[in-house]
């Protein structure tokens, strides 16, 4: 069986271990293992193309602009710092590693930097990485963009593949069309459901969610490595509002990245939770919980709110993890 290799930080300390998709329950209870009493695993090698988590929050991150509420003063306390959901893709076949970048968000420069150390790369300069991927125009995923125009990277031409509403969206509108009108990125419009490759051997398709669409319509996206194919849907309208969706998205996937926004409503406490547009983990649990005993620890959950319980409550993440689902680490790693 092809590993799965995970990294993940607990108390300041790096922890990498190996574990086959099959031990994937385990993963919650290897990390408690590991910390307390296992002598230091040994670094497994890299897989030629792996996935690594670069963000788990929504948008806004943790701490919450905006936000006084235990969540983030005290993140702001301790310096806990949560990035807004990202991915990228490291691919070592060949002699340079190919690197790209899924969501461009306001914490592109530490989320690159974590990719870069992934991948073991440096001296990338002004072209920190090969390609970019964005969902939707909303803030967390795609205002990093702006980071590859003339105040600070400079970059020539990044491939930027979205969605045809994306791409136009950006060469009409300040202060993105700038960065086109100076090749530093170059929108590459991808036909939706059409699979499509940043370079060969990596390929990607695009599936249309529903979601609150102003300036762009929203994307889910299922990369395809050589071994493994993972899901990235961070922004989705609930299940019921598509019925179907959610069995076409997990179709012959091994790895799905869910939006976890929300809990239970238990965090939005004055709002009526026929109102919260996005799907609630507990009800996604609920509809998954069988593929999740089946296929443990291959669902996981990222795109968390800052109030979101999971977030702050280990014996509430725990039981999540106990049923099979997971709750994506900052720096978890994925072999494609
Ligand atoms: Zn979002
Ligand atoms: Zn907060
Ligand atoms: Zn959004």
């Amino acid at each position: 069986m092809v590993p799965v290799v995970m990294r993940s930080s607990l108390a300041g300390l790096a922890l990498r271990w190996l574990v086959n998709a099959s031990a994937l329950p385990f993963v919650g209870a290897a990390l408690a293992l590991a910390a307390c009493v296992a002598p230091p695993a040994p670094a497994p090698a890299p897989a030629d193309v792996e996935l690594v988590v670069l963000g788990i929050a929504q948008d806004g991150g943790l701490p919450h602009f905006g936000c006084e509420q235990p969540c983030c003063t005290e993140a702001r306390r301790t310096g806990r710092v949560l990035y807004p959901s990202a991915l990228g893709v490291v691919d070592r076949r060949g002699g340079t590693p190919k690197l790209l970048l899924v969501e461009a968000t306001p914490r592109i420069e530490e989320q690159v930097a974590l990719l870069h150390d992934t991948a073991g790369v440096h001296g990338r300069g002004r072209q920190p990485v090969d390609a970019v991927l964005t969902t939707h125009a909303h803030l967390g995923h795609y205002l990093g963009l702006a980071w590859f125009g003339r105040e600070v990277a400079g970059s020539r031409a990044i491939p930027l593949h979205a969605s045809p509403r994306f791409c136009a969206f950006v060469e009409a509108q300040a202060p993105w069309k700038q960065l086109v009108a100076l090749q530093q990125i170059a929108p590459r419009p991808f036909a939706v459901g059409e699979p499509f490759a940043p370079w060969p051997g990596l390929t990607i398709t695009a599936v249309q969610v529903p979601h609150r669409d102003e300036f762009s319509d929203t994307m889910a996206f299922v990369l395809r490595g050589p071994n493994r194919a993972v899901l990235f849907v961070p922004d989705v309208d609930a299940w019921e509002k598509s019925p179907g969706l959610l069995d076409r998205l997990l179709d012959g996937v091994d790895v799905a990245y869910l939006d976890g926004t929300f809990y239970d409503g238990r965090e939005l406490p004055d709002r009526n939770l026929a109102e919260i547009p996005h799907p609630l983990m507990a009800r996604t649990m609920e509809l998954l919980g069988e593929r999740a005993r089946r296929r443990p620890g291959t669902l996981r959950f990222l795109h968390m709110n800052h109030s979101n319980p999971v977030l702050h409550d280990a014996a509430l993440r725990a039981r999540i993890e106990m049923s099979g689902f997971g709750v994506a680490a900052q720096g978890e790693r994925v072999a494609l």
